[in-house]
C-alpha cells in the first residue's frame, strides 16, 4: 500500500513542521485557557477534524457541505475571536520582538551588570510597605521592554526620580495625582493617573475590583510588573503575566521583583 512509502520519506522539513503546529495550537491554548473561547475552539476544532476525516473517506456530499460551513467560519472565528486575536497579536508585538532576543549586545551582556538594575526596588518596596500599612490604595506599573507609552498617554508624564516617599506622596488620597496607575520605567516615574486596560478573563474572583483588574488586565499584553496596594485591606499583590500573588509581605515582594528585575 501507499502507507511505507509515506512513512518512509518524511524529510527534516516534515518534523519541524509539525513541531511548529504543536507549539501554535499550544500558543492558541495557553492564550484562550480559562476563557469562554476555549469551548469555541474545541467545537471548532473537533468540526475541521470531522472535514478531514470525512474528505479523506471521499464521503462527497458531506464534505461538500462541512467545507462551505468551514470556508465561512474563518470569517466567524475572526469576529468570534477578535479579543483574542488582538491579544495574541498584542503579545508577539510587544513580548516577542520588543525583547531583542538576539541583539549582539545581550548575547555579550556581561554577568556583573545583571546586579545594578535600573529600577529603584528598595523605593518600591518601601512606598508599599508603608501605603499597606496606611491602607493607601496604589497601583504600580514597572516597565520591562514592553513600551507602555500608550498607557502613559492616558495620564500625566512627571518623569520624576523614584523614591519612595514621592511614590507614597503621590498616591495618599488627598492628592491631585493618586487615582489611577503609576508608570515606572528605568529610575524614573515616567507618569501617573494612567487608565489601564481591564482583564477580561471571566475566571477572575468578582471580588476583585477594578484596581486589581487593571493590575491583570496590563500584565497580560505586556511583560511589564505590577504591584497593587488595596485600600480595602492593605494587601500587597505582585503581578506578572496575568497572574496575580495576593496578599504578600514586602519582602517577597522584594524577592519578586529581584528575581524579575535583575535576572533578565
Ligand atoms: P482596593 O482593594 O484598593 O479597593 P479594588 O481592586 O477593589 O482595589 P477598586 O476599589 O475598584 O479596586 O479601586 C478603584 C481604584 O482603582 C480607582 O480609584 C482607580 O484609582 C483605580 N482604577 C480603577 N480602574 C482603573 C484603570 N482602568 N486603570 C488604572 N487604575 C484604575
Ligand atoms: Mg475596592
Amino acid at each position: 500500500m501507499d502507507l511505507i512509502p509515506l512513512f518512509i520519506s518524511i524529510r527534516i522539513l516534515d518534523i519541524i513542521d509539525i513541531l511548529l503546529v504543536a507549539l501554535l495550537l499550544y500558543q492558541i491554548y495557553v492564550l484562550i485557557k480559562g476563557t469562554v473561547a476555549i469551548n469555541i475552539f474545541m467545537g471548532i476544532f473537533s468540526l475541521y477534524i470531522f472535514w478531514l476525516i470525512v474528505k479523506a473517506l471521499n464521503m462527497e456530499l458531506l464534505s461538500s457541505i462541512l467545507g462551505q460551513i468551514i470556508g465561512v467560519g474563518v470569517i466567524a472565528l475572526i469576529i468570534v475571536f477578535q479579543q483574542e486575536i488582538r491579544r495574541f497579536l498584542l503579545l508577539i508585538g510587544s513580548r516577542y520582538f520588543s525583547k531583542n532576543r538576539f541583539s549582539i549586545e545581550r548575547l555579550f551582556r556581561i554577568k556583573t551588570e545583571k546586579y545594578d538594575s535600573p529600577v529603584n526596588i528598595e523605593a518600591i518596596v518601601k512606598a508599599s510597605r508603608n501605603l499597606s500599612e496606611q491602607k493607601v490604595g496604589a497601583l504600580i506599573v514597572i516597565t520591562k521592554e514592553s513600551n507602555l507609552k500608550l498607557y502613559a498617554e492616558t495620564g500625566d508624564t512627571i518623569n520624576a526620580e523614584t523614591s519612595s516617599r514621592l511614590i507614597e506622596n503621590i498616591f495618599f488620597k488627598n492628592s491631585p495625582l493618586h487615582d489611577g496607575a503609576m508608570i515606572i520605567q528605568n529610575n524614573l516615574i515616567y507618569a501617573v493617573r494612567c487608565v489601564l486596560p481591564l482583564s477580561e478573563n471571566p475566571d477572575l474572583p468578582a471580588s476583585y475590583g477594578l484596581r486589581h483588574r487593571a493590575a491583570i488586565g496590563i500584565s497580560e499584553i505586556t511583560d511589564a510588573l505590577v504591584v497593587v496596594v488595596s485600600e480595602e485591606t492593605g494587601r500587597i499583590s505582585f503581578v506578572k503575566n496575568g497572574d496575580i500573588d495576593l496578599n504578600i509581605t514586602p519582602a517577597e515582594l522584594r524577592e519578586a521583583l529581584e528575581d524579575n528585575l535583575l535576572s533578565s
